[in-house]
């Protein structure tokens, strides 16, 4: 049988945007559960930073990348809830989504609805699917909760920032520019705190009237962290589910209770999408709120697969603004 060569991004070793290559690989035949996808899109993900500068361990050599949309090629055996010709998109490990075509694990595979461009599936899994999640699951946030999101111009921000407002929740979302802040204000969030700038907790005890926020959600990790415990009223609940600016030190939990029975969630989209049972509820809704346009995937930046190293750079560098796609 011949072998299909595609293009994919590999890495060799751990490090900068350029130990990623564009190269040729060949894949081999689906075994069971895998299927062969063809790809359309591929998604740009925060997470893909951690796993090619090492600070998340994979084998190497190895690929990156863990979201993407496309066309199923070739089913192995055992695979039934996709067929072949089916538009599926996809988020979840194993990496090696920055690829043409890629063989895969099929159980983290759901159909797109046609509605949904490649484009926009391959952006909005990741993304979406964990906004979902911890809007829902995490923290069920109800209208009239004040909520405090770190980053909210980004990609997992702006999704979001749409679905709080849905809901009807008051939200306070920091950014690192006055750009990004206007961004921000033009998709309605409440109030905006420039966070390299301002004292952010001084700031949401202000607008709170000293009360706190009912839920804060913090992925930008060691620079804020510890400091947004002091934004959270009684009772309320920190959600700590990334590592932008590194490592969230050690946490004495006794801290807990001396600020006010706090609640805290270090959650992964890996627990929710390799359980199919959640996985397919959450994607209906997430797909429901894309194709009525309560929430719209914004993709804001598109590169050519080949240019992946350009568009770490950008994403690394603090440069990107809601989601970004790769492009076989
Ligand atoms: P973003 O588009 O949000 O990009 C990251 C943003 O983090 C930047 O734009 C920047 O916004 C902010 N940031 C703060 N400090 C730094 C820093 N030192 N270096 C770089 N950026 C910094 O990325 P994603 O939407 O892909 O992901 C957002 C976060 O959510 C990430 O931490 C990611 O790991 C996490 N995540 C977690 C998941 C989970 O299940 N646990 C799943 C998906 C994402 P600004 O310039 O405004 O500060």
């Amino acid at each position: 049988m011949s072998k299909i060569t595609t293009k994919a991004i590999r890495i060799n070793e751990v490090g900068p945007p350029e130990v990623m290559k564009y190269l040729d690989v060949e894949l081999g035949e689906p075994g069971p559960g895998e299927v062969l996808i063809r790809q359309k899109a591929c998604g740009l993900n925060y997470i893909d930073i951690y796993f090619r500068s090492g600070y998340y361990p994979q084998p190497l050599p190895g690929g990156i990348g863990m979201e993407g949309s496309g066309i199923i090629e070739k089913l192995g055996s055992g695979v039934e809830h996709v067929k072949v010709g089916d538009r599926v998109a996809y988020a979840g490990r194993p990496t090696g989504a920055y690829a043409e075509a890629r063989i895969m694990p099929a159980d983290i595979l759901v159909k797109l609805p046609d509605a949904i461009s490649f484009e926009t599936g391959a952006g909005m899994m990741m993304q979406g699917l964990t906004v979902q999640y911890l809007l829902n699951d995490v923290y069920k946030v109800q209208k009239g909760d004040t909520v405090l999101f770190h980053a909210i111009c980004g990609g997992v921000g702006l999704i979001a920032l749409q679905w709080l407002k849905v809901v009807g929740a008051n939200v306070i979302g920091t950014v690192s520019s006055k750009e990004k802040a206007d961004i921000a204000k033009s998709y309605g969030c409440d109030h905006v705190i420039l966070y390299r700038d301002e004292d952010f907790v001084a700031r949401v005890k202000e607008i709170t009237a000293g009360k706190g926020v009912a839920v804060a959600y913090d992925a930008v990790g060691k620079d804020t962290f510890m400091k947004t415990l002091d934004c959270i009223s009684p009772r309320g609940m920190a959600v700590t589910f990334g590592n932008a600016s590194g490592s969230v030190p050690p946490l004495d939990l006794s801290l807990l209770g001396t600020k006010g029975s706090l609640r805290v969630c270090r959650p992964t989209i890996a627990s929710y999408v390799l359980n199919r049972s959640l996985l397919e509820p959450m994607a209906v809704d997430l797909f429901n709120r894309v194709t009525s346009g309560q929430v719209k995937i914004e993709i804001k930046q598109v590169y050519a697969l080949a240019d992946a190293v350009q568009a770490h750079r950008d994403l690394e560098g603090r440069k990107t603004t809601g989601t970004s796609v790769l492009i076989p």
